[in-house]
């Protein structure tokens, strides 16, 4: 059975308006990224990374999944446990569109964790308050379920599993920049990326320019805008019957 494997990135929300720090020159909203996103940010100021994800937690509720969402959600039904969707996002807009079964690479922006025992449970879109307690263990400290830098992020461990299942890759709205796409794209015979811009690649080991030259396709359009390319080609290797490999 052809399986799919779909990495998303920063541009699959970008026209929904969700601004991320990569194209922000390290500020996020204003934030220094390293005092918010890192553990040491984390152990030297808690409150102030609270306050930080609160805030963006309160702004999600209002932010609308774009078309890119709706078709990969809609995509998710019509190929029901053929498609792996990995994604590098925190925000909900997936979920918002109609998805069940996105893996969150980086964590969820609508979720908490607790320090002790790591229950995760939703707290949607209101604030953590300031003495919240998990109400798994009961007296412990709970914190945002994001993956900060300096951290482990367990969820890596679908990654090689979906590069072992699936035969068709598709890179949506990703730069590379956190997680290398080279070496999975050198893993399929068959792939797609879509990105307005052309990236390059950025080992000294890739002989080729640009991170596009190491896929089948390159839809160079945002996510919104590339959805009935991608789904033409989707559709077609889906029902060819052709026989599929890795490389
Ligand atoms: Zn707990």
């Amino acid at each position: 059975m052809k399986k799919i494997m779909i990495l998303s990135g920063a541009g699959l929300s970008a026209e929904s308006g969700i601004s991320t720090f990569r194209d922000s020159n390290g500020l996020w909203e204003n934030h220094d990224v390293m005092k918010v996103c890192s553990t040491k940010g984390w152990i030297e100021d808690h409150k102030a990374v609270t306050k930080f994800y609160n805030e963006r937690r309160h702004e999600l509720e209002f932010k609308k999944p774009n078309n890119a969402h709706k078709v990969l959600a809609q995509l998710e039904k019509d190929y029901r446990g053929r498609i792996i969707h990995l994604t590098q996002n925190i925000d909900d807009l997936m979920e918002k569109a109609g998805a069940k079964e996105v893996i969150h690479l980086h964590g969820t922006l609508t979720d908490l964790r607790c320090e002790a025992c790591t229950k995760i449970y939703s707290i949607g879109y209101r604030a953590q308050g300031e003495s919240e307690k998990c109400p798994n263990c009961g007296n412990n400290r709970v914190r945002h379920n994001v993956v900060m830098f300096g951290e482990h992020a367990p969820n890596y461990s679908y990654l090689s599993q979906a590069i072992k299942e699936c035969s068709l890759f598709i890179a949506i709205g990703t730069s590379g920049a956190v997680i290398d796409i080279v070496p999975i794209a050198k893993e399929f015979k068959n792939s797609i990326i879509i990105d307005p811009k052309r990236q390059s690649t950025r080992s000294m080991y890739d002989p080729k320019p640009h991170i596009d030259e190491y896929f089948e396709y390159f839809i160079q359009k945002k996510a919104g805008e590339s959805m009935d390319e991608m789904l033409s080609i989707v559709d077609e290797y889906m029902k060819s019957s052709s026989k599929y490999k890795h490389k």
